[in-house]
């Protein structure tokens, strides 16, 4: 069963850096613009959005279309 995260974290956005890069950190997180999963930026445990587009695990995630990911701050509730 899938976790959902917005029923812990209350999301806000993040903005970009000026060269496009997306932020990183332990509260920051990644919503995919196609399936609307979220994912650790730093994910220790394997995670992947439902389309494939975001694949985390090993502290670190792969993007396939960052211009599809928003990237958030999770504050928990
Ligand atoms: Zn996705």
């Amino acid at each position: 069963m899938k976790l959902d995260m917005r029923k812990i974290y209350r999301f806000d956005a993040v903005p970009r850096a000026a060269d496009g890069a997306l932020p990183k950190g332990g509260d920051i997180y990644y919503e995919c613009g196609s399936c609307k999963d979220i994912v650790s930026s730093v994910s220790h445990i394997k995670a992947a959005c439902s389309c494939g587009n975001l694949g985390g695990g090993g502290g670190t995630v792969a993007v396939k279309s960052p211009e599809q990911v928003t990237p958030l701050r999770g504050k928990l509730k």
